[in-house]
């Protein structure tokens, strides 16, 4: 958006504001309390908010930051939970049924198509956030396991976790928007602004993971998961997973071995762990080579303990990185 053009729309929406919160009143009205419900105040032309159902946090987390007020956002999949598991329920289905619009990431989601052709609506606008990236293979199952080929390829899923990339995530905002747009052309202006705030913020957390791991001293860190892939290669980091692509994959003996064996000789002094998972395996890797351990957070949902700390995708990705920084540094 060029400036006239933000300038022209900021003074048309003040117009707006003011037209629609005082009517008839003078114009000290619209420096009060609205006189209108803040839910019709910020109605789609049509006349009701869009309904937008997104799947596990970042979905919800980005499309609220594009819909703004022109939307009411629910996530399925609460908080807590891990969404690599997750199967939606009958009442669920019927949200995604009702939906006028619905994101979901891709390929976290297994759930997903199946459940948007048996729940069918024509009207629906889907957004699949993570459609058109370029996605890695996962590498999980691939580490020190050369030995262990069988003449089978081992199977080769996509690595879904493009939300823990500052750059990809401006991608799936991107997408987000253009499905609100679609959904609601009326309100086009509103959503390319308000993604375009995000996205500028988005680049800010970039440079802030730039900035902080310039000077590392190691590259390589362990993780719980494989969720770490995308940022890792964004910042030139290396991920060492103990689980593979989703957290249910636990490791082998060997690969356990190896990793142990891996993390003794390279010095590793924390193993990562996240919040929705058992650390026990974390736990015993740590134990078994006198290393701490610490949270990197995958973002596959915010814990009660998050939402009280008032942490969003940002203040968690910004906790990421210190972390990160810390743990590379020791
Ligand atoms: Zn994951």
């Amino acid at each position: 958006m060029n400036t006239w053009f933000k300038k022209s729309f900021v003074l048309s929406a003040g117009l707006a504001l003011i037209l629609s919160g005082c009517g008839a009143k003078s114009d000290n009205a619209a420096t009060n309390t609205p006189q209108t419900e803040p839910n019709q105040a910020q109605t789609t032309d049509s006349g009701k908010k869009l309904k937008v159902v997104t799947t596990f946090y970042p979905m919800y987390e980005f499309t609220k930051q594009v819909a703004g007020d022109h939307a009411d956002v629910t996530a399925l999949i609460p908080a807590g939970a891990e969404p690599h598991d997750w199967e939606p329920s009958a009442k669920d289905m019927a949200q995604v049924k009702d939906a006028d619009v619905f994101v979901y990431n891709g390929i976290v989601e297994g759930w997903a198509e199946q459940a948007l052709s048996s729940a069918s609506n024509d009207q629906r606008v889907v957004v699949e956030a993570s459609k058109g990236l370029n996605l890695m293979e996962g590498t999980a199952e691939e580490e020190g396991e050369a030995h262990a080929e069988e003449g089978h390829a081992h199977d080769h899923v996509l690595d879904p976790h493009v939300w823990l990339d500052p750059v990809l995530a401006q991608k799936e905002v991107e997408s987000i928007e253009a499905g609100l747009v679609k959904a609601d052309p009326a309100n086009k202006a509103d959503y390319e602004k308000n993604a375009d705030a995000y996205i500028a913020k988005l680049k800010e957390l970039d440079t802030e993971f730039k900035t902080g791991l310039k000077d590392i001293k190691r590259k390589d860190f362990i993780t719980q998961h494989a969720a770490f892939g995308y940022l890792a290669k964004q910042y030139g980091l290396t991920q060492v997973p103990i689980s593979g692509l989703s957290p249910e994959q636990e490791p082998t003996p060997d690969k356990l071995v190896g990793i142990i064996k891996f993390a003794k000789e390279n010095n590793v002094k924390t193993i990562f762990f996240e919040t929705l998972v058992d650390p026990k395996v974390a736990e015993t890797v740590a134990t078994e080579i006198g290393a701490k351990i610490d949270v990197l957070n995958p973002l596959e949902g915010l814990t009660d303990e998050d939402k009280q700390k008032n942490l969003d995708y940002l203040g968690v990705m910004k906790n990421n990185m210190e972390a990160l920084k810390k743990a590379l540094n020791e």
